[in-house]
């Protein structure tokens, strides 16, 4: 029975670091800054606050200010020169191609973002489903709540699923469940939820093969 291969977005299918973070935070901030009529540096806190208190800044927004998601969303991801900020690697489609098994996109990011990304990456087509924010409605990882709705949704058994992801936390959830995990990490050791850790994507070959 081949695997299910749930694969996180952001810093796991491409590198979101150099340009794509630092936009979306600018975004955010600014957002902040005509919405809540803050200055620069207090809506900047604020951002980081949320971000920190509930995993996403929207979160808070919702909870304390009754911030309309989609309209949030919206205006924080608009990328008018995606091509030129998008980082990835060179081998990533064949790397993915190479995989047995279906594979799902879940992202805390929102529909046109992703979409968008996945169609600029060239890999949109190798997808069975997007699980985006706003399918998990506004519930980001790492909350089970996203887990355990694509489990349901595509009758998996946790253990044939397969979770690729650079943030430890949403792992620690996904193993809770049940999944096999991998890190996509620079840094050394590994925590026990992690069965898995690589560098890159190109490595999950070498995965494969223990999947039993
Ligand atoms: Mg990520």
């Amino acid at each position: 029975m081949s695997p299910t291969w749930i694969f996180d977005l952001d810093n796991t299918l491409h590198h979101a670091n150099p340009h794509i973070f630092p936009h979306i935070n600018r975004a955010m901030t600014q957002y902040l800054q005509q919405e809540l009529n803050l200055d620069e540096t207090a809506a900047n806190q604020l951002r980081l606050d949320y971000w920190q208190r509930y995993g996403a800044t929207l979160s808070g927004l919702m909870r304390h200010h009754g911030t309309d998601p989609e309209h949030f969303l919206w205006h924080t991801h608009q990328f008018p020169a995606l091509a030129h900020m998008l980082r990835s690697d060179r081998a990533l489609r064949h790397s993915l191609l190479r995989l047995p098994g279906q594979k799902i996109l879940f992202t805390n990011g929102p529909d046109h973002y992703a979409d968008a990304v996945l169609r600029q990456l060239g890999i949109a087509d190798l997808f069975a489903d997007m699980i985006s924010l706003q399918s998990i409605r506004y519930r980001p990882k790492p909350d089970p709540y996203g887990f355990r709705y694509i489990l349901h949704k595509h009758r998996l058994r946790p253990a044939r699923c397969v979770m690729v992801e650079d943030s430890a936390d949403n792992l620690f959830t996904a193993k809770r469940l049940g999944m096999r995990t991998v890190w996509i990490t620079g840094s050394h050791g590994r925590p026990a939820y992690v069965d898995w850790r690589i560098r890159k994507i190109a490595e999950l070959a070498r995965i494969v093969g223990q999947l039993r």
